[in-house]
């Protein structure tokens, strides 16, 4: 192997974590990540990661007391200051910077004051959660075709930047970021364009976090299965056939772990 390599000296490293599981961020992010001299964060990385950096280096600008979130404006005006004092900065984000992780409004601010960074893509949400829940986001008996959306705006509003109509027209997998809230808004929304009410969906909250937690359902009874296991933001929403994949995977994987205990029983 190559030498470990430092951070480069006033440069920002836009760096993905993946859903939260340490193993699953990349060997290039994990390098920066010990090695920066600030880390900029916010808490969707999960305490498994966060929990591993020394606090010293660290500088959350998630929300902040009170409740409320840091400007954008403030956390871009961070990263030029400290890189401009000539230290290595890591902005650290909750699966891959670029989706839905405002990435491209930090990278577009520093390549406007100049100061160098690199792009390190991480592990993204929108496909691992679905995966480690045991359903593939793309099939090719069920779906060649992935949507990705926020789930964060109101699909009632005229205005809304997500066409839920043209999204059940398309088929194939919808994934949905940033929806529980409206989850029963959007599932009405799909449901009103013609979607089959029997279509199956799955909410992964808190994916590779130890406590991970899978509703399934309909699109129908999805919401009533959101309540009664009592999921919470973060987690992501598939729509779509695959979802129903999970009880063939999951069955499996369940008895493998069933047979696995059995298997050390006895020798602890
Ligand atoms: N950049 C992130 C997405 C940020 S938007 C990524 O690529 O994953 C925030 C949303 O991401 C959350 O509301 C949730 O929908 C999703 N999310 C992020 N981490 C998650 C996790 N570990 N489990 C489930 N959902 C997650």
């Amino acid at each position: 192997m190559a030498d470990i390599v430092d951070p480069e000296p006033g440069t920002v490293y836009l760096v993905g974590s993946g859903p939260g599981d340490p193993e699953l961020l990349t060997v290039k992010g994990k390098r920066l990540l010990e090695r920066a001299d600030v880390v900029l964060h916010d808490r969707l990385p999960g305490p498994e990661i966060l929990d591993g950096l020394s606090p010293e280096r660290c500088e959350d600008v998630g929300k902040r007391a009170g409740g409320e979130r840091t400007p954008q404006s403030e956390i871009n005006e961070r990263l030029v200051e400290l890189a401009r004092e000539g230290n290595s900065i890591v902005r650290l984000k909750g699966g891959d910077s670029f989706v839905f992780g405002r990435g491209g409004e930090e990278a577009e601010h520093l390549a406007e004051h100049g100061v160098p960074f690199e792009i390190v893509p991480g592990v993204t949400s929108a496909t691992a959660a679905p995966a480690v829940a045991g359903i593939p986001v793309t099939h090719r008996d069920h779906a060649s075709s992935l949507s990705v959306v926020t789930g964060h705006e109101d699909p009632t509003k005229s205005e809304s930047a997500v066409d839920w109509e043209a999204l059940a027209a398309v088929g194939g997998t919808i994934v949905v970021l940033m929806g529980v809230k409206r989850l029963p808004d959007y599932t009405d929304a799909l449901l009103e364009a013609g979607m089959a009410s029997e279509t199956p969906v799955a909410l992964v909250e808190r994916a590779t976090w130890s406590n991970q937690q899978v509703a399934t359902g309909t699109l129908e009874t999805i919401v009533g299965a959101r309540d009664e296991v009592g999921i919470r933001p973060p987690a992501v929403t598939v729509i779509g056939e695959v979802a129903a994949t999970r009880a063939t995977v999951f069955e499996f994987l369940a008895n493998e772990t069933a047979s696995e205990t059995t298997a050390t029983d006895g020798e602890v």
